[in-house]
């Protein structure tokens, strides 16, 4: 009977953190993925993030070299931003390539990925084209978040939609 009771709060103890976690970055939910849009004096900020099952099909240290060469991929697609974000060309924007962290296996059942780029623009974007769907298929929505100087909104995306932020 002892025994029952320390299991049980065992695993409410792994419950609440893992909804703590999830408090700090939205929940976690394999097929969507998030991404914080953000224009201000010509500077376009994009932090996309995504579930590492959403791009690479799993979610545990790789114990293989096909699972390894996933992720040196995912790396490589990851770190340059055009390959998911295209602005609108009559914008002007340039990008370059950034370094993206190797996921960090250690914080448990879920991991997510992270990659933040930044643009610079002559002026603000109408519209983001995402090959992004291309790219990674399983993503089924896109949660967009965007901060402009007219303020804040949100826009959930679909696959093969363009993101429009007129
Ligand atoms: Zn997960």
């Amino acid at each position: 009977m002892k025994k029952w009771i320390v299991l049980l709060a065992l695993t409410s103890a792994a419950a609440w953190a893992h909804d703590d976690e999830h408090h700090e970055h939205g929940p976690h939910q394999h097929g969507v993925a998030t991404l914080d849009v953000a224009f201000d004096k010509g500077e376009l900020a994009l932090d996309f993030a995504s579930p590492a099952d959403n791009v690479l099909g799993f979610e545990h240290a790789p114990k293989t070299d096909a699972e390894r060469k996933k992720i040196d991929q995912m790396t490589k697609t990851l770190s340059l931003a055009t390959n998911l974000f295209v602005p609108e060309a009559a914008a002007g924007c340039k990008t370059s390539p950034v370094k993206v962290a190797a996921p960090d296996w250690s914080t448990g059942a879920h991991v997510d990925i992270d990659a933040d780029y930044s643009f610079k623009c002559q002026r603000a974007p109408a519209s983001i084209a995402l090959p992004l769907w291309k790219q990674y298929p399983n993503i089924r929505e896109l949660v967009v978040n965007i901060a402009t100087d007219k303020g804040q909104r949100q826009l959930r995306l679909k696959p093969g939609q363009t993101l429009n932020l007129r």
